[in-house]
This record gives structure tokens, sequence and C-alpha cells, in this order.
């Protein structure tokens, strides 16, 4: 088995190739131009594709058949319009062109498997929306490694750092199109993203538009006397103007870059329509003016991953930077300067990323199988050899073992492929094992031949152990991974399945019960719904990955009510999510794998989801109205007009409709959610805590009164108190609330008032009321003596007998119901 051994760094503004080889790494250069990356920009021209460099060339040219920045769209539906090839193409097409080129610059390795890079905030979606990508381009197998990890393992691999504790790194990307930040550990020989943040709208481009409109714009204006330049530029109805936006926009960017290095630059405009002939002086203070905000936001968005992870400055080791943008001086020096802490810039910001993805792709076996069996002629007898040994290794040796299967007498021999070590021609009897010399911070290579017992070779294997090089303990899962379940009240609440920055591959069971009667042959369904957002937030503000649906059509029996439902959840270190679902009483198992590179969207589930948020969102205008709060009032009529309408508009559609209507719905529905889940958290929290804070109270009075048990219980359960109650997720506060709740009921329940209350609530009934009354009446008199007599059993024994007499029992009263099920009546 080989090594993947290419990673590719698939960039929002520039994407490119490495390859790692026994320890070092060749970034593959771009033949035109002769860089390390090329800019993931698509052009159509004339029935020409042209990716890279040549394509950025004519964005202002060819604005319309020119494409740019869409990884920001991978994993949505949304297509680009191409006039020149008269139809649209996909952010998944145009990043298969780009990563196709790419592939192309490694010419006789023609590789096969690869490691892609993608953000830390890609969802499930959008990571299958890169692999797929990858597969359209020819690769037979796409790893997918997170960027933050990526940079690290360039910035620990290429530094050969002995980092003997474990120290946390932030990774301040800087990019063209976006801003991430993201908290690393790292320890021995081990990375690990706890964290991260980001902006999808926050990169150099973001940059460049503010130079023209704040600093070309007002200068052209002057110097040509025009006005409302910038205006007629972006409102995009005049093609002269667009086409002076884009030639503004490339000059901004090479000034920018230019401005790393120096203090001022002077840009000249000379175009014809409109007739402009300009030289323009921009000095480094006016960018830094402009920058400076931006720089802000990315700078507030650290300190805000640092708080959400109680740290401060003082806990990080280094900054490391990563992304084109990083090269200003200004934003080193600055974040430096503020947060107290080394900034490294030790490697190439732009391709760290890429150079990361190699040494990983170095690393990682490929599951691909192998065409040839290696370099070493194959052999045709029946051994069957095990070899044990750790592929990665931070010693200067390492134990390898073998062990043949079933009788073996003969001869073993191992030499590095160097030819820098050779254990000669040694006996052995079934087993062997033997200390191999590794050469440093590289991948040792070794043969191994078997003998048998007339010295004939019988046998040869490869081992393979990787020398000094960083690896990481996995991947984390950038958002919850949900399952939607019933609840009492009739609405549908989220359980976390997985957690947030847990570490992939993650698997897990979980067993539920069936909520309702599902009859055979009929069309009832039991509805599995996935979704991947904030296990805090409500079900329609997160994104559906996965959905299954169980038909009563196909069942052999009926599905009742109570029934258990076990469930299995996997995602694969490529975010495969697969489900098995097991239904014991049916004997019904159910598998499916999800691997969406769009989102799924069943329409009737649309308009049920829109449905419940505007029901409450009427209720809560409904609170509110007596409040007078006007401003927050009409901020949730708003809410509740916007979901009207996206309501009649997904009743117009059927389910099977085909177009990208569903969709678009959908992710509209999802941000008015939102929105009214922003509006509304503060206050709702704020009552959560209230709730709680009673409860708690009420739990002082009873806890000398709890079983052993019970108290270890409430110990359990106020273990993570303080989180919840700091975490501002009103769900969480209510389900810790909700638990606090059904354990004070329990010692109620069991504590000696409970019976006296009971007994005091029956005893005041009509004796009419009970079939026996003169039985009533006696056990009324037996109740008060053994309530004297503090005898509490007997009084336990005297309820149960009192309500059974009951004629009209009271239902739906909890208190009754449930002293009910406690007396075992039920
Ligand atoms: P991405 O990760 O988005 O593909 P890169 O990390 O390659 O992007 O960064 C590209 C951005 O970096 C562009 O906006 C570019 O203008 C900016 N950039 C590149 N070099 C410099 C420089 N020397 N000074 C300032 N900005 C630069
Ligand atoms: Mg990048």
């Amino acid at each position: 088995m080989d090594n993947i051994n290419f990673g590719i760094d698939l960039g929002t503004t520039n994407s490119g190739l490495a390859m790692y080889d026994g320890g070092k790494i060749t970034v593959f250069k771009n033949p035109v131009g002769f860089r390390d990356t090329i800019p993931s920009v698509v052009s159509f021209r004339k029935g020409r594709i042209q990716i890279g460099e040549k394509a950025r060339e004519h964005i202002a040219s060819n604005t319309g058949n020119v494409f740019s920045s869409f990884k920001r769209k991978m994993g949505s539906d949304e297509s680009y319009a191409v006039p020149d090839i008269g139809k649209s193409v996909s952010p998944v097409e145009l990043s298969a062109m780009v990563l196709k080129e790419l592939l192309s610059f490694a010419q006789g390795h023609a590789p096969k498997s690869c490691v892609i890079t993608i953000p830390a905030s890609f969802d499930t979606i959008q990571s299958n929306a890169t692999k797929k990508a990858g597969y359209e381009a020819g690769l037979q197998e796409v790893v997918l490694l997170q960027e933050p990890i990526a940079a690290c393992l360039a910035y620990s691999n290429a530094q050969g750092q002995n980092v003997t504790e474990e120290k946390k790194w932030l990774v301040y990307d800087y990019g063209g199109g976006t801003f991430d930040a993201a908290l690393v550990s790292i320890n021995e020989r081990e990375l690990n993203v706890i964290s991260h943040k980001g902006n999808n709208f926050l990169g150099g481009v973001d940059l460049d538009n503010l130079m023209v409109e704040k600093i070309l714009c007002p200068k052209i204006e002057k110097a040509a006397n025009l006005s409302g330049l910038w205006a007629k530029m972006v409102s995009g109805e005049d093609s002269s103007m667009k086409k002076l936006y884009f030639e503004l926009l490339f000059k901004a960017e090479e000034a920018k870059k230019e401005l790393s290095l120096k203090d001022s630059v002077t840009i000249e405009i000379d175009t014809e329509s409109p007739e402009l002939s300009v030289e323009i002086d921009i000095s480094k203070t006016e960018f830094e003016n402009v920058l400076a905000p931006k720089f802000e936001e990315t700078y507030s968005l650290m300190e805000k991953l640092l708080r959400e992870n109680n740290m401060r400055f003082q806990d990080i080791e280094r900054i490391i930077l990563v992304g084109g943008t990083t090269y200003i001086p200004y934003v080193r020096e600055e974040l430096q300067r503020r947060s107290g802490v080394t900034v490294d810039s030790s490697i190439d910001p732009t391709t760290a990323v890429l150079v990361g993805a190699a040494y990983y792709a170095g690393a990682k076996p490929s599951a691909l199988e192998d065409e040839k069996t290696d370099d070493l002629p194959s052999f045709n007898t029946n051994i069957d050899l095990n070899l044990i040994y750790e592929p990665h290794s931070k010693d200067s040796e390492e134990l390898v073992a073998g062990i043949v299967e079933g009788p073996f007498n003969g001869y073993y021999r191992i030499m590095r492929g160097d030819g820098g070590f050779d254990t000669g021609v040694l006996k052995m009897a079934q087993r062997f094992s033997e200390f191999l010399p590794l050469l440093p911070k590289t991948t040792n290579l070794f043969t191994l031949y078997l003998y048998d017992d007339n010295q004939r070779q019988v046998h040869t294997d490869t081992i393979k152990i990787t020398n000094g090089l960083y690896n990481i303990s996995g991947q984390p899962l950038p958002n919850d991974i949900c399952l939607e379940l019933d609840e009492s009240s009739g609405k549908t609440i989220l359980e976390r399945i997985f957690r947030k920055n847990d570490i992939l591959p993650l698997k897990k069971t979980i067993y539920k019960t069936c909520s309702k009667n599902i009859l055979k042959n009929s069309d009832d369904k039991l509805i599995i719904n996935i979704v991947e957002g904030n296990a805090g937030s409500m079900v329609g503000s997160n994104l559906s990955i996965g959905y299954v649906e169980i038909s009563g059509r196909g069942f052999q029996q009926d599905l009742l009510k109570g029934m258990d439902i076990e469930l299995n959840f996997k995602i694969s270190e490529s975010r495969d999510l697969s489900v098995n679902v097991y239904i014991s009483s049916l004997d019904l198992e159910i598998s499916e794998v999800f691997n969406p590179h769009q989102r799924a969207v069943s329409v009737e589930k649309l308009r049920s989801e829109i449905k419940d948020a505007m029901d409450e969102i009427n209720h809560e205008i409904w609170n509110e109205e007596a409040e007078e709060n006007f401003d927050y009032l009409s901020k949730l009529k708003r809410c509740l007009d916007h979901l009207a309408v996206l309501y009649n508009e997904a009743s117009d559609i059927a389910e099977d409709h085909s177009t990208d209507k569903k969709y678009q719905l959908d992710e509209m529905k999802r941000l008015a959610v939102q929105e009214f889940d922003d509006l509304v958290r503060h206050k709702h929290v704020l009552n959560e805590l209230r709730e709680y804070q009673d409860t708690r109270d009420l739990f002082e009075q009873y806890l000398e009164k709890a079983s052993p048990k019970q108290k270890d219980e409430f110990e359990k359960i106020i273990r993570n108190e303080k989180e919840t109650l700091e975490s501002g997720n009103k769900y969480l506060i209510r389900k810790k609330n909700k638990e606090l709740e059904d354990l004070l009921n329990d010692i109620y329940r069991n504590t000696q008032e409970r019976y006296i209350d009971i007994y005091y609530h029956l005893r005041f009934y009509d004796p009419r009321e009970f079939r026996d009354p003169s039985k009533f009446e006696k056990l009324c008199d037996l109740g008060a003596k053994a309530i004297d007599n503090q005898n509490y059993p007997e009084l336990k024994s005297i309820c149960n007998q009192m309500w059974t007499l009951l004629i009209n029992k009271p239902k739906g009263d909890d208190d009754l119901s449930s002293f009910d099920g406690n007396l075992g009546l039920k």
C-alpha cells in the first residue's frame, strides 16, 4: 500500500498542488508565470476554457464569462450562467476545473489519490461537494483535511520543533475571500484543532474594494471632475462602468501588494470609456486607514474564540500566519503589539496550507488497491505473514515483529531502501522481531525477504516507517450533528448525537421509542431527520443532512407507540454519514449512507417547519403585546410576514418539484428562523434562568429528604451547572431544569408529606363519590391514625385503597396521575 503523497489547497482566491517525497515537499510550479499557486479563476472565451492566471487577466474584459470566489458557494445549488457556452456551471464543476488544471502540473506522476484542504468551518454538505469536485477532476480517492491543521503541520514539520509539553497555537488565516481563526493544541507529536471561528466574507478582496471606494474613487472624481463614480460602477447598469470597476479592482490589488513593501505607490489610469487619464498616489497611511476596521474585525473574532474557550492571549504560545493578506506589515505588527504573542511568519503564508496538505498526504496510506504489487517481484507462495509495527515514530529506531500463520521454518532478511542497513540472512521459526534504525525526518522504506529451509526466496514485503514528522490526532467536527425528536408538547426538539469539535471518525448507538402508531400497509411514516448546526437552536435553523422516511407500507406488522428503535450513526473522517435503523419488534433493518453534496429538502417538512415557526412567533407576539415594546413587536411581525410569504410559496410547489425553488425556500426559511431565534434568545434565556433558579431554590428544601442515590443524581445534574447556565442556550437550560424538576418530583413522591397531602386531598371528597362510602369513612379514620402514628407505609396503602374506590378519577391532573403510577394502579 502506498501513501497518498499529493496535497491540494483549493483556495477561494488561489490554489496549489504539492507532493511529499521521502520527508521533503515539492510544490508544483504553475508553468505560466512560474508561481507556487494559480488563481482559482475560470474563464470561458469563444468556446475555450482557461484556468488560473490567464483567466484572471480576463476578469475586466470578459466580465460575464469569468468566475472566481466560487468556493464560497460550494454545497449550495447556485449555478453560474455562462453566456459563452450557453449553459450554467456549478461551483463543484468550476472547482473540478481548477483541480484538473493543478493535477496536470504533476506531469509523469498522474495522481489518483489526493488530500484536499477545506476550511475548518465547512459543513458536511460543503465537504462532500469538495470531494465531488475531486472525483469530477478524475481523482479516485479524496481525503479532506482542515486548513488550520494543514497550516500547523507545515509550520511544525518545517521547523522541526521540539514541542515537549502541550502548547496552544492560534492560526490566523487572512486570505483572499475569508478570515479564519483556529485554536490548536500541539504536543509532542500530535496536532488537534480545539475550536475555530471565521467570517466567509472578510478577506483581501474586501480591502481591494475599500481601496477603490474610499481612496481611488474620491481621487479620480477630484482629478477628472466627476461625481457618483462608485455608485455608477457597482450598479452594474452601464457596461463600461462595470469594466472600469474591475480594472480599478485589479489595480487596487496590485497597489495593495506593493504597499506591503513600500510607503507609497502610484497608479495610472488610462481608459477611453469613460475617458480618463489620471495618476493617483496612495500612501501606506491612507491604505492603513481603510484596513484598520477590517483588521479590527479579525482581531475581535480571535478574542471571541479565546473567550469561548476560557483562554487569554497569554495562554497562546504563538500565532501562526496563513493567507496572502498577512503579508501586510500592519497586520503583523498590530497582531504582535496588541496580543503580546509571538507572531510566527517563518513560512510563506500563501503556501503553508498547501505544504501541510502534502505532509499529511505523505503519512496517509491510500485506500486504493495497488495495481502493481510494488516494485518487488511477486512470489506465488501461500505464506501469510502478519507484520506489526508503528508506521510513525519519533525514535531513532523502531521495533518490527512478524508472525507467519501456520508452521514455518526458514530465514528472513530486512534491508533499508538507501542501503544503509541490512540484517543479513537470519534464522527464524514462525516469528521474528527486529529493531530497525530510522533516518531522521523522512519515510524509511525497508524490504523484508523470507526464505524457506533451502534458502529459496518465498515472500517479500515492504515496511514503511516515517520518522519525526508531525501527525494529527484527528479532525474535529465543525458543528453539532443532531437527531430531531418529538416532544410531549407536539413540537420537536433536537438531540445531539455528535458534539461540535468531537474528533472524527465518530460512531454512536442510541435507543429511542416510537411515539406514534404506524399501522402496516398504511401511509403513516416514521421520519428520521438528521441535522447539522447548533443543538441549542430551533430545528428549522439547522441544515438537514440526512432524511429517512420509513413508511408503514412495507411493514409485516404494526409499529406501535412505545416500541424500541435502535439507531446507529457513523461519520467517517471524510464526512460520509451513515445511519442504520433497527426495529427489533418488526425485525426491520434499514441502512442509508448520506454524502449529500447538495442539500436534500422535503417540501412537506419545509411547510411544517415554517408553520411551527409562525406559531411560535404568534405566541411570542401574543405574550408581548401587553408589554408595549413596539420595536420588538415590529421586528417579530416582520419575521412573521416574511415566513408567511415563504409559506405561501412553499404551498404552491409540489414535493417532487425539480427546480431549485425548494432549496432556496429552505435556505430563506433557515435564515428567517435564525433571525427569530436571535431575537428571542436573550429574553428566553433570562426566563429559563429564572425558572431554573426557582427549581433550584425549591430543591434546597427537599435535598435532605433525598435518598443517597437521588443525592448522587443531583450532584450529577449540577456538575456542569455553571457551564449550562452560562451557555446562553435556552434549550440546554430548560433541559437541565427539567432534569431537576423530575428528580424533585421523584423525591417528593417518596416523602411523607406527599401521602399526607394525598390523604387530605381524598379525605375531603364527598363520600358519595366513592363506590363504598362506609368503607371510605373507615379508611379515613385509619388514615388519621396512621398519620398520628407516623406509620407511612400504612398511610400509603390506605391512600391506595381510597383511590381505588373513587368512581370518577380526575384525569390530566398531574399530581394525581403521577400518584396513579406511584401506587402501582396503572
Ligand atoms: P485564499 O486562501 O483565499 O485562496 P490567499 O491566501 O492566496 O487566498 O490570499 C490571497 C489574498 O492575499 C489576495 O487578496 C491578495 O491580494 C492578498 N495578497 C497576496 N500577496 C499580498 C501582499 N504581498 N500584500 C498584501 N496582500 C497580499
Ligand atoms: Mg487559503
